[in-house]
């Protein structure tokens, strides 16, 4: 190495590893059960597989179209007018996306300006507040109320200001599991009326929603719809997280401005695989029986927690339980979930991670999308603490 040490001047000087890297590492290191990081440790569908040899020998290895394969385009807008009554027009509002956290961080590129403020609520999915302070933006913090994570409005319409350009939501939400009603969207709605706030909203587990609930896209509400940008995954969907690809969808004037950002930055997603996803998508079987699927993951776990010491909090959607685990130490949740992984072999996701100020409730999560036999080694660690 030369002598010469650049002297960087951080744009994300409190930016570390992502707490995922650093509890899957952790937890390799350890030979622990990792239920941290977020990712099935089951196949995808073998019809999808099927798919690969296809389309990567069909002649369809060079650029498709910069907003995505229209075959592609054209089944999600499908989809998504079947699911929640809102028609986007493949040609302007559909742009098939590199993961959810690309289509994110584009959104928030394309219209975050120095000193804007957006709207998080905490805790927040991790790749939010770097994507607005890289943009130079200001995040502003709603906590959802512990232990039901449910949101306080009149707080949200306090922490709207004349610099409010944007607020993110996700739901169904990672981490606390819970989601948003038709009364918060309505809520939600009302407070934006008027305004000319973008709002970003992560659907990544639509599918995922549990107990008959239905989810509440941004789309099926007229007043949101016109001014969001709907985030989804397939890598959620389809069990296929290391495939990064997904969708968003907007109105029209809106994704204008992302495809301007997202044409220079990365300017197409992987070509054969939006053909594999377009065939696979007619499908509508694979993504409507996933709710059914994880549901039945999840209550095998809690089953299997029955007498253990936690306290599970409701977990309505996604693929997370969280544990709250007063009754057994005082320890801080961090500091928890790093023991556990070194000295009894269970690696989790703490919640501080996702609070600006390292807030502590003493929750952990845990993902519950593995196998049943991986489930129930966890749990019998777990219950016996
Ligand atoms: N948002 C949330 C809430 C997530 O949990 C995840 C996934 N892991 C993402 C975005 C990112 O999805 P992708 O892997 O498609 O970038
Ligand atoms: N979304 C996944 C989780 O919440 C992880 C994604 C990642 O590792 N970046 O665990």
């Amino acid at each position: 190495m030369p002598a010469y040490r650049h002297p960087v001047s951080s744009k994300l000087p409190a930016v570390g590893t992502t707490i995922f890297t650093v509890m899957s590492r952790l937890a390799q290191e350890h030979n622990a059960i990792n239920l941290s990081q977020g990712f099935p440790d089951f196949e995808c569908a073998p019809a999808l597989r099927a798919l690969i040899p296809k389309y990567f020998n069909a002649g369809l290895n060079q650029y498709p179209p910069m907003a995505g394969v229209m075959a592609l385009r054209e089944i999600i807008a499908e989809k998504s007018a079947a699911l929640y009554g809102t028609a986007y027009d493949p040609e302007h509002e559909i742009t098939v996306v590199p993961g959810a956290t690309y289509g994110i961080f584009t959104a928030v590129t394309a219209f975050v300006r120095p000193g804007d403020e957006v709207i998080v609520f905490e805790p927040a999915y991790d790749s939010y507040v770097p994507a607005i302070e890289v943009n130079g933006g200001k995040p502003v913090y709603v906590r959802l109320q512990y232990p039901a994570y449910s949101i306080d409005w009149q707080a949200v319409a306090r922490a709207i200001t004349p610099k409010t350009r944007m607020l993110i939501l996700n739901t169904p939400n990672n981490p606390t599991a819970s989601v948003f009603s038709a009364e918060d969207m309505r809520a939600l709605e009302g407070l934006l009326r008027g305004t000319d706030i973008v709002v970003v909203s992560d659907e990544v587990y639509e599918h995922l929603i549990y107990d008959g609930a239905e989810h509440q896209s941004v789309s099926r509400f007229a007043g949101l719809a016109e001014r969001s940008f709907v985030v989804s995954s397939f890598g959620k969907t389809y069990s296929v997280t290391g495939w990064k690809m997904g969708y968003v969808l907007a109105p029209k004037e809106l994704m204008t401005e992302f495809r301007k950002v997202h044409q220079f930055n990365v300017f197409v997603a992987n070509g054969p695989l939006q053909h594999v996803l377009a065939e696979h998508m007619k499908d509508r079987d694979a993504y409507l029986s996933l709710a059914d699927f994880y549901q039945k993951k999840r209550d095998f776990f809690l089953a299997e927690l029955a007498d253990s010491r936690f306290r599970p909090l409701p977990s309505r959607g996604t693929f997370f339980q969280n544990l709250a685990y007063k009754a057994i130490t005082g320890e801080l949740d961090r500091d928890l979930a790093v023991r556990l992984t070194r000295e009894k072999g269970i690696a989790s996701i703490p919640l501080s991670a996702f609070y600006h100020d390292a807030h502590c409730d003493r929750v952990l999560r845990f993902c519950f999308a593995k196998s049943e036999q991986t489930l129930a080694r966890g749990a019998a660690i777990l219950r016996a603490l």
